[in-house]
């Protein structure tokens, strides 16, 4: 099979002839439906270097992939050939007692896992490739009915993300809450829309692109922002002043760390999603009181389950663009030229 993979770091992405992979127990293969291509592989191509991560190239890429049960390894039930079924991405031990509640993404045994802190796409073969080989059929999730592989793709981590970074502020999303969004690309125009769909908070969006505030209105933004010198002061006034319940971070640079603490009311929440390597220095009197400031890794297999249900009942839909495997490259172009709007969704 024809599979994209990731030769070394720093390097461009080959589409080169592999083996078709075959199960052993317990392990399934999925024909690959969609895998969606993330920004988190532009940091690898592009930035990440031998020490970065736990593990090295080669691999293939592609971590958020859905398709169509293909074979399955000695001793699987509960699936059937055919079936549509997503890939939950993190691949802990399965033993911790993190994995044992499907929190793989903080495993506490990594040197258990298949692959330390990754999965497949993450150091381990992924699902830009006609099939994914998925090393334990618990990591194996049914589709709901009503949602197709290729649009159930991106909920598994530009979903799934966010379902996780605002599931965990719930509670300071009441009727009155203020949430902000920076970043509308595939993490967080998704992120609006959860928001929307599972709070009450008014949603306040902010990039630098219009093309992506457009798309944060049609995804149901109360109001978008566009970031730059006044974003602060526009997104405090709109808050008469008091700041936002929760911040959510989808691009993790300086500017956008400082525009977060600028604008997070006391006792919020922010919570930084993207990799941007930016710092931020905390002080007593750098933050406003009692604010939280946490990073977030993608979400638990519990969580996917519940994000591909609000996709098969249409409280969520991420905007994609579809690519041939072939021109999985070009993907990675437009979203490096800012030129994508949503997620790019790779159809081998
Ligand atoms: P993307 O390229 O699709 O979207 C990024 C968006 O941020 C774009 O709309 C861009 O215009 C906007 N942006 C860039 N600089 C900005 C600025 N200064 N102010 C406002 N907006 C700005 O990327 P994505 O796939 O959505 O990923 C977003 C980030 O999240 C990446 O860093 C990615 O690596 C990271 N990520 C983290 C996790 C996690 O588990 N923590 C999971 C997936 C992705
Ligand atoms: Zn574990």
């Amino acid at each position: 099979m024809r599979a994209l993979r990731l030769q070394d770091w720093r390097s461009t992405p080959e589409l080169i002839e592999v083996p078709d992979p075959t199960p052993g127990p317990g392990q399934v293969v999925v024909r690959i439906g969609g895998a969606g291509a993330c920004h988190s592989d532009l940091h690898l191509m592009e930035e990440f270097e031998p020490g970065t991560m736990p593990w090295n190239p080669p691999f293939t890429l592609g971590h958020e992939n859905a398709g169509w049960v293909h074979a399955l390894g000695d001793g699987v039930t509960g699936l059937s050939v055919g079936q549509p079924v997503a890939v939950f991405g993190a691949w802990g031990c399965g033993t911790c007692a993190r994995c044992r509640v499907g929190v793989d993404t903080y495993c506490e045994n990594p040197s258990g896992a298949p692959v330390p802190s990754g999965g497949g796409g993450l150091g381990l073969d992924g699902g830009m490739a006609e099939f994914e080989l998925v090393p334990d059929s618990r990591h194996v999730v049914p589709l709901p009915e009503g949602l197709d592989p290729a649009d159930a793709a991106p909920l598994t981590d530009a979903g799934l993300t966010p379902y996780h970074a605002i599931r965990r502020s719930w509670p300071k999303l009441p009727p009155g809450s203020t949430a902000v969004v920076i970043g509308v690309g595939g993490l967080g125009h998704v992120g609006v829309q959860i928001l929307k769909a599972t709070t009450a908070a008014r949603v306040l969006a902010v990039d630098n692109r219009p093309e992506a505030l457009r798309l944060a209105e049609e995804c149901g933004a109360d109001r978008t922002v566009n970031s730059g010198p006044s974003a602060a002061e526009e997104i405090r006034q709109a808050t008469g002043g008091r700041g936002a319940d929760v911040v959510l971070d989808f691009v993790g640079t300086d500017a956008t760390l400082a525009l977060g603490v600028a604008t997070a009311r006391t006792v919020g929440d922010l919570t930084i999603v993207g990799l941007g390597g930016g710092t931020l220095a905390v002080s007593f009197f750098s933050v406003p009181y009692e604010v939280s400031i946490a990073t977030t890794y993608w979400g638990s297999r519990p969580e996917l389950v519940e994000v591909l249900d609000l996709g098969a009942r249409g409280l969520i839909r991420p905007t994609t663009t579809h690519f041939a495997l072939e021109d999985a490259l070009d993907a990675y172009r437009q979203m490096r030229d800012g030129t994508l709007e949503g997620r790019a969704v790779i159809v081998p």
